[in-house]
């Protein structure tokens, strides 16, 4: 197809981007580099093409989190004493609705993401982020960068959902994720591709901002910052709230009880990761006075079966 070509000449040729492994890491003493680095060096030397080696690295990380984290909901669904903790208990996903959101999910992916591949690290090294370079940096300087982009996130997120859901935006794209009143782990993409593309820009809208500003973040951290975005929008579909649940020790958490209840409502709870956005604006109001009834029946239902005993 590539006439003498190899794929990776062709890929090569596509991007205009060739860096051999002997130049992408001259100087460089790989003998100190920490067995993830080494990993990730030989990951880039594979490739031989940085573009291709973050663009296939990318979209990977994607579809291995986003379906790996479904799994274990998808299992919790099938068990009836995991119940007792489901928060809307009469609707448990069906195999057939599971079906119909991985297709659509993949559409989206397949569609919107995939051809980004091929983009995602120019704009990457437009923005002057680290990529192939190793060593990564310290695990202090990462945690308050991912903080940054959650805190980022969460206020995107809730002014654009909460545009989403003005009449014709709702209508002609959001109203496609509420299809599912009850959600579950593999509906939290869910959505119009526009959707998908429009709230992503939240993800990684803020990695690209303070790159500009800063000129000093890796791409490791924009990957654990993806990931862990990723397990918090999986997880708040999930449609379960556990004793250990985060928000259950740390009161600022958003979670599945809050998400659940958007989707339930449609209304309110319009955040991702926090409540605080939804409580200083008055759009919990509703979700507060819904979960206090639902509190006091289980208080009053516990105390008639300690009469009856
Ligand atoms: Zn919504
Ligand atoms: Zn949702």
């Amino acid at each position: 197809m590539f006439g003498n070509q190899t794929l990776y000449e062709f890929a090569d040729a596509f991007t205009g981007h060739p860096v051999p492994a002997s130049v992408l890491y001259q100087g460089v003493d790989t003998s100190k580099l920490s067995w993830a680095e080494q990993l990730w060096v030989d990951w880039y030397k594979y490739w031989g093409n940085p573009v291709i080696a973050t663009g296939v690295m990318s979209f990977l990380l994607h579809e291995i989190v986003y379906f790996g984290r479904s799994i274990p909901w998808i299992i919790i669904d099938s068990m009836p004493s995991m119940r007792k903790y489901k928060l809307q208990p009469n609707k448990i996903p069906t195999a057939a609705e599971q079906w119909r959101c991985t297709r659509l999910v993949l559409l989206s992916h397949f569609t919107v993401e995939l051809p980004q591949i091929w983009s995602f690290h120019p704009i990457c090294e437009y923005f002057g982020m680290a990529t192939h370079q190793v060593p990564f940096p310290s695990w202090t300087k990462m945690a308050w960068q991912i903080l940054l982009f959650f805190v980022f996130e969460d206020t995107f997120h809730y002014w654009v959902h909460r545009a989403m859901h003005f009449g014709p935006l709702y209508k002609h794209i959001h109203k496609i994720h509420h299809e599912f009143s009850a959600p579950f782990g593999l509906a939290a993409e869910y959505a119009h591709p526009l959707e998908v593309l429009i709230l992503g820009l939240g993800t990684i809208g803020g990695p690209f901002l303070l790159c500009a500003y800063t000129k000093d973040l890796h791409i490791i951290t924009v990957y654990i910052w993806i990931v862990l975005r990723l397990f918090q929008a999986v997880d708040a579909h999930s449609g379960y709230d556990f004793p250990i649940s985060m928000h259950n020790w740390l009161p600022i958490w958003a979670g599945a009880d809050h998400h659940d209840y958007h989707h339930m409502a449609f209304l309110g709870c319009y955040s991702t990761s926090f409540r605080w956005w939804d409580h200083f604006m008055g759009t919990d109001v509703s979700y507060k006075k819904c979960r206090a009834r639902e509190a006091e029946a289980r208080r009053k239902a516990a105390l008639e079966t300690a009469k009856t005993k």
